[in-house]
């Protein structure tokens, strides 16, 4: 699905729906708004949120401020 980036403005393809483990309101803002590219610019950055956090996917807290990092970082947060 075709759309424009609300991250980088540019056009763009939205990210494969199964790399966005998040809850459904979450995960449909990223698929509505953010590029492929931008998607794994945050892939990168989600390894060093994990590494630095020690996150664990299995802690529902940990995953929620995963979450909010990433929202944060493709400013989909407001
Ligand atoms: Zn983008």
């Amino acid at each position: 699905m075709a759309l424009k980036c609300s991250r980088c403005s540019q056009p763009g393809e939205a990210p494969p729906a199964h790399r966005v483990p998040f809850t459904p309101e979450a995960k449909a803002k990223v698929l509505g708004s953010i590029c492929a590219s931008c998607w794994k610019e945050w892939e990168q950055m989600e390894v060093k949120v994990i590494n630095e956090y020690r996150l664990n996917f299995m802690d529902p807290q940990h995953r929620d401020m995963l979450q909010r990092s990433c929202l944060e970082f493709l400013q989909l947060d407001a």
